[in-house]
């Protein structure tokens, strides 16, 4: 097979085989844009180094050496000659972008005898040595396993003893010294010479990028990305050109539209006399590629066209790497750039009206997970901010958190459940960890391009860079802005749309969609066949959820209002009452307030449909700790004199006693409460239909659907569907007014999935209560299981997901998909829904779809995201 190919090799470009920096390459070069040349090893050729044991087979080898002789015959330059010599950059390219996580070597070929030549070639004898001296430090840290820490050292000394304090001051002469001090370090720490011979360094290069798709970071990025193991790196080998060759060279990044807030303007930065990493890497803040016009005037209007032909071409905004050498620009890659999610939806939104892309396009173009980055809280805009300190805004979003200065730190305070914001000089690949860990990122060095900027964009996580306002001390664990020391574990909020940072906490206000965002949606809702509804239970979250879109409310859980503080009392009174009149006294007391509760979530809703699930948890649920009330009567036994209060606390200690399960969650709750004891179920129907029948009375069209909990058995459903029709004639008859309403229950539960026939004879509709059935079908406890072993089943691949998040189509989604077949079997015109957590997830969302589910329901928050994933999957 073949396993090498040049860049205007026209008979591939597949990604699959070329990675995406290298399929990028070869379409750059064929559409006649400045790359220079060279060619790229695939990823099969990555495979099959990993299936001989780590080994580059002959076949592939006589591959690479031919392309290297048309890449030296191309630019007439030849790898390790004297006189004219090529030097390469060896770069990773995998399939999907994993900025920064894999390794690169540049300025490969040189040697003793090659720098020589380069010094006379471009009579910049400094310039090589520099060249020089910078590929022994990568390729020994890359190659070798030579620290750069070791390297850096003895310039640091060097610097010292000659009284320098920045590299430009070295001379030819002064790098020559330090190259030779070079290789006796990589002498001592590798136990070998540094290689002289540039085939030897090229295929030890090529090997070395292949190992770095199993280094811990890029593990660690995939892990974190869902991208397979399997597929490998490829490799480009490309003829270098300099940025670094004085004040008329440079190199930049820049992205063909602003990525943090999608604004239609180039967004970049630059340095002048630098080579590639150094813009990346964020050791010097680099200058906005705006002043880029008045320095090389005429290299930025090709940049400026260039971009745009990019831009076009991949119908994509593109993140784009340059080189000018010598006032010759030189493109280096292109790829689709990674945004905040503000950014993805004005950029999708936009191409629509600038005919770029059709309406599909942009709903496919967002990634619905990144929505929720846009529907976190923000600072309120009407607190005065009183600033700390101000840095680059790399990432929007507001995050309060105590400071940290170490990645592993982070990780391990955020395990304890603290909320950490990083603050770095810069971050590197190897922070990754901590990034993910921490809340938000901010370094003092770098700028908008920066590893920490790229990493934390693509996370939506909040992030500021540069803030050299901040002069951090890792060894003391504080910062200090001027006078102001900022310690370890101290609290700041940073607003990472505007730099801002501020000592403490800050009032945040609730999230608002913006008009791209609506544009958007309402184009999904187009195309959407799926109902989405949200799960709510007060009048607020009701309302929210209209304004994110939901078309009602699949889940009003009747519970959350026996909660109220004000109530609880009451509601323990009808608990502890040993008889039905005692029970009664309590409900008497608590219709009135549910009344209220439902007039509020139904006249919210504007007759959009309501489902109400009548009483679920177990009674226990409402009453006080066990322990802590032992510890009060046992004091209550030794004071006298407080007999009442004494005796109150023991019957309260009494019933708590004989309410308490072993299994609560398998034990009297759901429709089993309704069972023992109707009056209470029979109390929140009276309050339904007073609510029902009073909003009619105001001209609403309402139609609550009143849904009967944990159903195991058809005739707990015809039992409970009975109490209904009773008390409805009953209200009805009461009031004079004629209500509609509907009766339903929830599939929670294994055996009800199994005889759904049956029990879609009693039921107008089924919600599928999908955190119970995940729970009954695994037998995995809900409150328990995540924190105990499921995590770590995430970790070692026993399951593909949490359970709990994402639906287990395989298993609970076949008991769904049994659900709706034989309930439409025996009641075709019966209406399906999803209700548990899964109901805002992507994948399952998806799944419901294809199941032929009428809608699906979730929190207020996760609405717009369950409407551009219902869109998608219709698509
Ligand atoms: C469910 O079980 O999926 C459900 C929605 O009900 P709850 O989470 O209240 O048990
Ligand atoms: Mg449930």
């Amino acid at each position: 097979g073949k396993f090498v190919f040049m860049f205007d090799d026209r008979k591939t470009s597949t990604k699959e085989i070329l990675g995406g920096k290298g399929a990028n390459l070869g379409e750059m070069t064929r559409i006649g844009l400045p790359v220079p040349y060279g060619f790229t090893i695939s990823t099969d050729a990555c495979k099959s180094y990993y299936e001989s044991g780590k080994e580059i087979i002959a076949s592939i080898r006589t591959q690479i050496e031919e392309s290297l002789q048309i890449l030296e015959e191309r630019t007439g330059k030849k790898l390790g000659d004297p006189s004219n010599p090529l030097l390469v950059s060896v770069r990773s390219g995998s399939v999907f972008s994993m900025p920064g996580m894999m390794d690169t070597v540049l300025n490969l070929g040189l040697n003793d005898e090659t720098v020589e030549g380069i010094a006379q070639l471009t009579a910049n004898p400094r310039f090589a040595y520099d060249s020089y001296r910078r590929f022994i430090q990568m390729f020994s840290d890359v190659v070798l396993g030579v620290d750069a820490f070791f390297f850096e050292q003895h310039l640091e000394k060097y610097h010292e003893q000659h009284n320098y304090s920045s590299d430009p001051q070295l001379t030819a002469e002064d790098w020559k010294k330090i190259i030779g001090a070079y290789k006796a370090i990589v002498k001592k720490h590798s136990k070998k010479a540094f290689p002289d011979d540039p085939r030897e360094q090229l295929f030890l290069a090529i090997q070395a990028v292949f190992d770095s798709w199993n280094n811990q970071r890029a593990i660690i990025y995939r892990r974190l990305n869902k991208i397979p193991d399997h597929l490998g790196t490829a490799v480009n080998i490309q003829s270098m050109v300099f940025g670094n060759m004085g004040d008329d060279s440079g190199t930049g990044v820049a992205f063909t539209r602003d990525p943090s807030t999608g604004k239609r303007e180039l967004y970049g930065e630059y340095l002048i006399n630098a080579q590639g990493e150094d813009v990346v890497a964020g050791i010097r803040t680099p200058n906005p590629i705006s002043t880029l016009q008045e320095k090389m005037p005429e290299v930025y209007k090709q940049f400026v066209q260039t971009c745009q032909r990019l831009e076009k071409h991949y119908k994509d905004m593109q993140d784009i790497e340059f080189t000018v050498e010598r006032g010759q620009l030189y493109i280096l890659q292109t790829r689709t750039g990674k945004r905040t999610a503000e950014a993805a939806i004005r950029i999708a939104v936009e191409m629509v009206t600038e005919g770029i892309i059709n309406k599909r396009d942009a709903i496919l173009r967002v990634d619905p997970d990144q929505l929720n980055q846009l529907l976190h809280r923000r600072i309120d805009d009407t607190y005065e901010r009183r600033l700390l300190v101000k840095g680059l805004p790399a990432s929007p979003g507001a995050a309060t958190g105590q400071v940290v200065f170490d990645a592993d730190e982070a990780e391990y305070l955020s395990k304890e459940g603290k909320k950490v914001i990083l603050v770095r000089p810069e971050t590197t690949p190897d922070d990754i960890h901590g990034i993910i860990a921490s809340e938000a990122v901010v370094t003092s060095r770098g700028g908008m391009t920066s590893h920490a900027a790229v990493v934390a964009r693509g996370m939506g996580k909040a992030c500021i860079c540069g803030c050299e306002g901040i002069k951090i001390n890792t060894k003391n664990r504080e910062f200090r802005v001027g006078e102001i020391v900022v310690n370890y574990l101290d609290t700041i909020t940073i607003d990472g749309a505007t730099g801002d940072i501020m000592l403490g906490e800050v009032p945040m206000i609730e999230p608002t969609l913006s008009k791209e965002f609506q544009q958007l949606l309402l184009w999904a809702d187009e195309e959407r066949e799926l109902g989405v509804r949200a799960n709510a239970d007060n009048p607020e979250d009701a309302q929210k959820s209209r304004e994110f879109g939901a078309e009602g409310i699949g889940l009003c859980r009747t519970e959350h209002m026996f909660m109220d503080p004000e109530r609880i009392p009451i509601v323990q009174e009808m608990i502890l009452a040993d008889s039905y009149d005692g029970r009664m006294k309590a409900l008497v007391q608590l219709l009135p307030m549910q009344k209220q509760d439902f007039i509020g979530i139904l006249e919210g809703m504007q007759g959009y449909p309501v489902t109400i699930r009548l009483l679920d948890p177990p009674l226990h649920e409402f009453l006080p700790d066990k322990e802590e009330l032992i510890v009060q009567v046992t004091k209550l036994q030794l004071i006298r004199g407080n007999g009442e209060e004494l005796k109150k606390k023991e019957a309260l200690l009494r019933k708590v006693q004989q309410l308490e399960e072993f299994n609560p969650m398998l034990g009297h709750r759901g429709c089993r409460l309704g069972i023992i004891y109707p009056e209470i179920y029979t109390m929140q129907v009276k309050a339904i239909f007073y609510a029902a029948a009073h909003l009619t009375d105001k001209g609403l069209n309402v139609q609550p659907e009143i849904m009967i909990p944990l159903v195991g058995h058809v005739n707990e459903l015809k039992q409970m569907r009975q109490l209904v029709v009773d008390t409805a004639v009953e209200v009805m008859e009461e009031t004079g007014k004629k209500l509609k309403y509907t009766v339903g229950t929830m599939i929670e539960l294994p055996r009800a999935a199994l005889t759904a026939d049956d029990i879609a004879m009693e039921a107008d509709f089924f919600s599928f209560g999908t955190n119970d059935l995940t729970q009954t079908t695994f037998g995995f406890s809900r409150d328990d299981a995540e924190g105990k072993f499921l995590q770590s089943y995430v970790e070692h691949n026993i399951l593909p997901d949490n359970p709990f998040s994402v639906l287990d189509q395989n298993g609970v989604g076949k008991l769904v998909e049994m659900g709706v077949k034989l309930g439409r079997g025996t009641n075709p015109t019966i209406k399906t829904g999803i209700c548990g957590e899964h109901g805002g997830e992507k994948s399952s969302i998806e799944f419901c779809y294809r199941t032929g589910l009428d809608y699906v329901s979730c929190s207020p928050f996760r609405v717009p995201l369950a409407r551009l994933a219902g869109a998608q999957a219709t698509i």
